[in-house]
């Protein structure tokens, strides 16, 4: 079955590139910029982190993965060595607004104590006497945890009593969320109006300046490689980033959507049907804009969503009743492969199969692979999606690439070229 596919191509000659360009990236002010002007010595420094770590399932609030409260750290230090007062927050997981033990930061604030070396304080929320109370016992130097913003309805609202609350701790203001710079929310964008200064802090300033290379002059051919399961965050993403790619991939659960959209069957694999429109409004546009788009022409199915499953691969014309789609197949892997080796910039965003299984690995692990041997010929590779990311972690392959992006919905709407929120609100060089 597998020998009658050929690899899907919709191309069309490529007119002029579209860009929008990116430059507000660059003329926002960094955190090291502002403590060479200014005595930050006894200043109050809101820091919005990123301190989302995954906890180990067994309920032990053990954190599996500390990346996140590591790439805070550079901030912190520079902070601290400045003689600023350090107020910290951060979201953590989705309690929808209300108080839920299970999802306080105290594993941060422990893991944080231990890594700057130093007792960091948690505040027992993030607004309110208790939160009051600690940020005016910091002295020059010292750090102190809010709790989970996430917590208050009015964090994700942008709500603005909530905002000013939260943004009377603070003098300055400085955003090192990179992975939430795409939202508007109070702690992400709100508080900035409320502040002397507000700046990029280093790993937001790290990511932009890699990320917004790789948006206004790309080295060309560009390919970006679409997976993952959120089909309906990031079909209209492939959308918008037709204008920007050369080539365009498309694996994992986004697959299914599509053959939809193209009258194939697709079994019991996931699809979204109010996104079959937009799949065929992207099949179309790849002929207007002269982007080559590649989707799998072959896939591993299973009879169940299990690691033990029984598989095989079929075209995509010859998806089974009853059966789901759990990876890419070898005729695709060879397609993308091939596809990939002339280009100078891939940006890769979403598994291209249930990676966490091995035997629907191997689509995943092919793109990691070949991303990861493309670095040394001079391409730049880049990595973002905290599934995609714990995919290539788990090939070894994390220092193949050129960049590994902390945000996965941050750097693709950077690439997209849309405005963040909490990248916009900061003040200008
Ligand atoms: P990222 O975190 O990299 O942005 P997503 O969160 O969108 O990626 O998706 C990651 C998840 O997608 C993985 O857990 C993976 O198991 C799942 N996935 C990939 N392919 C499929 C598929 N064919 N069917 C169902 N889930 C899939
Ligand atoms: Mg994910």
């Amino acid at each position: 079955m597998l020998a009658t596919c050929t690899t899907l191509r919709l191309a069309a000659p490529r007119s002029a590139a579209r860009f929008h360009a990116c430059s507000f990236v660059q003329a926002k002010e960094t955190v090291e910029s502002l403590t060479s002007r200014v005595d930050l010595r006894g200043k109050r420094v809101l820091v919005r982190a990123d301190l989302n770590v995954p906890l180990a399932k067994d309920g032990s609030l053990t954190i599996t993965d500390d990346t996140r409260i590591r790439g805070c750290l550079p901030t912190v230090q520079h902070l601290q060595n400045a003689g600023a007062k350090v107020v910290l927050c951060s979201h953590f997981g989705k309690p929808k607004g209300e108080v839920d033990p299970a999802l306080s930061l105290a594993p941060v604030s422990a893991r944080l104590s231990e890594l700057l070396g130093q007792e960091v304080p948690l505040a027992a929320d993030c607004v309110g006497a208790d939160a009051d109370a600690a940020v005016a016992a910091l002295q020059d130097g010292q750090v102190v945890l809010l709790e989970n913003t996430r917590f208050h309805k009015g964090e994700t609202k942008n709500e603005p009593g909530f905002v000013a609350e939260l943004a009377k701790h603070g003098d300055v203001f400085v955003n090192d969320a990179f992975g939430a710079v795409h939202r508007a929310h109070a702690s992400t964008a709100g508080v900035a109006a409320h502040m002397e200064h507000s700046v990029a802090g280093f790993l937001v300033e790290k990511e932009l300046k890699f990320l917004s290379g790789a948006v206004d002059e790309p080295a060309r051919p560009m390919a970006a490689v679409i997976g993952g399961a959120k089909v309906s965050t990031k079909l209209p993403v492939v959308e918008s980033l037709m204008a920007k790619c050369d080539k365009l991939v498309i694996g994992g659960g986004m697959i299914f959507t599509f053959y939809l959209a193209m009258g194939h069957s697709v079994g019991d694999s996931l699809v979204e049907l109010e996104q079959v429109e937009i799949a065929r409004r992207v099949i179309d546009m790849a002929a207007e804009t002269g982007t080559e788009l590649l989707l799998p022409t072959d896939v591993v199915v299973a009879d169940a969503f299990a690691a033990d499953a029984a598989s095989k691969v079929v075209g995509i014309d010859a998806i089974p009743d009853g059966m789901i789609g759990l990876d890419i197949g070898p005729d695709s892997i060879a397609a993308i492969e091939a596809m990939l080796q002339d280009c100078q910039t891939v940006v890769w965003n979403g598994p291209m199969g249930v990676f966490e299984f091995e035997q629907f690995a191997k689509g995943t692990m092919a793109v990691a692979e070949c991303m990861g041997a493309l670095t040394p010929k001079g391409v730049t590779t880049i990595v973002g999606g905290g599934d995609s990311v714990a995919a290539v972690q788990k090939a070894g392959l994390g220092s193949q690439m050129s960049h590994i992006s902390t945000g996965g919905g941050a750097s693709l709407e950077l690439l997209e070229g849309k405005v963040l929120p909490g990248i916009d609100c900061l003040d200008e060089q």
